[in-house]
């Protein structure tokens, strides 16, 4: 009997994932005391009092990290994956059939030298950003989580997008069985490559609408409908889950690269294990960044954590002072997947800075649903400051840094990787401690091409094929065919919706997927 079959074997067969989780669940979260078996958590997205899934206990010190930094990358998937979300059979298997044979390279994501630092190219999968690692995982994580809870009812997946999880959201479940996917983007607020490559997604259980509001106005919608219907169905036979890093299995499978670069640069002789390296990370939802901590939690000698900002400096503000003010301009800029303003993963943060006090975590974001801002204790404040710097980057300092890279360097970054490289210049001359630094490239230049082309000194000309094929030309690089390909295919869906209307459009919509 497969350890599958002998879980489900536990449970009758149409019983859907409850509350009363066994005592044994790993996770529970971060605003009381309700738990979940990680398939469970993994099912709900969020909790059902609208907290996130944490695991109490990451840092338990059962994490054999050397051996873990010995394997190949699949290898090392499976067994951080297995640590982070027990309870799941052969994570071999899924982590296999997530990965295999959809990254352009065998190493998942190659680290580059570039100038003195080093870049970890995050986009090679088939939507050519860094969600792709996640969202190739996390399909494979939800069918077997189905599989394990007996679910029968259909899971329907809502996603916020600031422009890469929609389209890489749809590439992972467009004609899963079991599953739907919903996207919902900020209408004019994304780049036109990655509004072509949402609008020309194929498959019978897709829906993509624009809506006329930002990302925070998408992602505060669709976490009221995770709240309202995590225990009963929005329409008879279907549950919501979630596709976004508030989703402990979209955030797991992030930890994996964090332990790749880390090997890779012992592999190349440039460290011995033991020697801590930091990550400079672009962040909007505090997701990729949070990974690095819990890479961190497990072992992992991680040195600093860098938080880079692009000008929605929140984040910058806030792990400076402690104070967390969403209160203030709103800056759409050319790193639109980092336009955010209320950034969800912090609260995982929050829950662990605050020695578990759910009650403290529950305080302070509904101080921030309610008045716009919370401050945390001086106490919590040096408990991130142990770890994290923040460091943030204007919009012409974005454009300069693309062309400074790429004049110096040879090395052309995308405008979120350009906005990381600026914020590792600036850590370096404040507070470098003379340890390696890893910079998290998240997506391609040829996403945001009229951008990269406008930095590099080149007027964009023509639609955004016209300018991909111009950034080849002056770059000398290729496009990436899974943009490229676009090209010419029918834009399949055209919904546009006022903010209002999210439930009422999910409602309407979701029993059609
Ligand atoms: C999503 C995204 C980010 C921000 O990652 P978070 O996990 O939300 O902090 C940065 N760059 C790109 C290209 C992205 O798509």
């Amino acid at each position: 009997m497969s350890l599958i079959d002998l879980l489900k074997s536990r449970r009758p067969a149409d019983a859907q994932p409850s509350s009363a989780a066994p005592a044994s669940a790993p996770f529970r979260s971060t605003r009381s005391d309700a738990r979940a078996t990680a398939p469970e958590a993994v099912l709900r997205g969020l909790a059902p009092d609208g907290g996130l899934y944490v695991d109490p206990e990451i840092a338990s010190g059962n994490f054999d990290v050397r051996g873990c930094l010995a394997l190949d990358p699949l290898g090392q998937s499976a067994k951080i994956l297995s640590r982070l979300l027990p309870g799941f059979g052969d994570m071999g298997s899924l982590v296999r059939r997530a990965y295999e044979g959809r990254f352009a390279s065998k190493e998942l994501t190659p680290l580059v030298p570039v100038g003195e630092n080093y870049v970890l190219e995050l986009f090679h999968g088939p939507t050519a950003a860094f969600k792709d690692v996640a969202l190739c995982m996390l399909p494979q994580l939800m069918t077997a989580a189905r599989e394990i809870t007996g679910m029968t009812d259909k899971t329907v997946i809502l996603t916020a997008t600031s422009g890469d999880t929609g389209k890489a959201a749809l590439e992972g479940f467009h004609d899963v069985p079991g599953t739907g996917i919903m996207v919902f983007f900020p209408h004019k607020g994304v780049s036109a490559v990655q509004e072509a490559q949402m609008l020309t997604q194929e498959g019978a259980n897709v829906a993509v609408c624009a809506v006329k509001g930002n990302f925070d106005d998408c992602q505060s919608a669709v976490k009221q409908l995770f709240s309202r219907y995590a225990d009963s169905a929005p329409v008879p036979g279907v549950r919501l889950s979630s596709a976004n890093s508030i989703n402990i299995g979209r955030l797991a499978p992030q930890v994996v690269y964090y332990f790749l670069a880390y090997a890779s640069l012992m592999k190349q002789g440039r460290i011995t294990y033991g020697a801590p390296v930091d990550y400079v990370v672009p962040t909007g939802n505090f997701g990729d960044i949070l990974a690095g901590w819990y890479a961190k939690q497990l072992g992992l000698p991680v040195g600093r954590l860098v938080c880079a900002s692009n000008a929605n400096r929140v984040l910058t503000d806030f792990l400076t002072t402690g104070v967390y003010d969403r209160r203030r301009e709103f800056f759409k800029t050319s790193s639109p997947s980092m336009d955010i303003l209320v950034s969800s993963n912090l609260e995982r943060l929050l829950f662990y800075a605050a020695g578990g006090d759910t009650a403290c975590v529950k305080n302070d974001m509904l101080r921030l649903q309610n008045s716009g801002y919370y401050k945390i204790s001086a106490k919590a404040l040096d408990f991130i400051r142990k770890d994290f710097s923040a460091y943030c980057c204007g919009e012409a300092e974005t454009l300069a840094e693309i062309r400074r890279c790429f004049s110096e360097t040879g090395y052309l970054p995308d405008t979120h990787t350009a906005v990381a490289l600026h914020a590792a210049q600036l850590y370096k001359k404040e507070e470098h401690s003379g340890a390696p630094v890893v910079v998290l490239s998240t997506a391609s230049p040829f996403k945001f091409p009229a951008a990269v082309l406008t930095a590099l000194g080149e007027a964009p000309e023509g639609d955004a094929f016209q300018q991909m094929a111009q950034l080849a030309r002056v770059s000398g690089l290729e496009p990436p065919v899974s943009l490229s390909g676009l090209q010419g295919k029918a834009y399949l869906h055209n919904d546009v919706i006022e903010k209002a209307d999210i439930a009422d459009y999910v409602l309407k919509n979701v029993g059609r997927l």
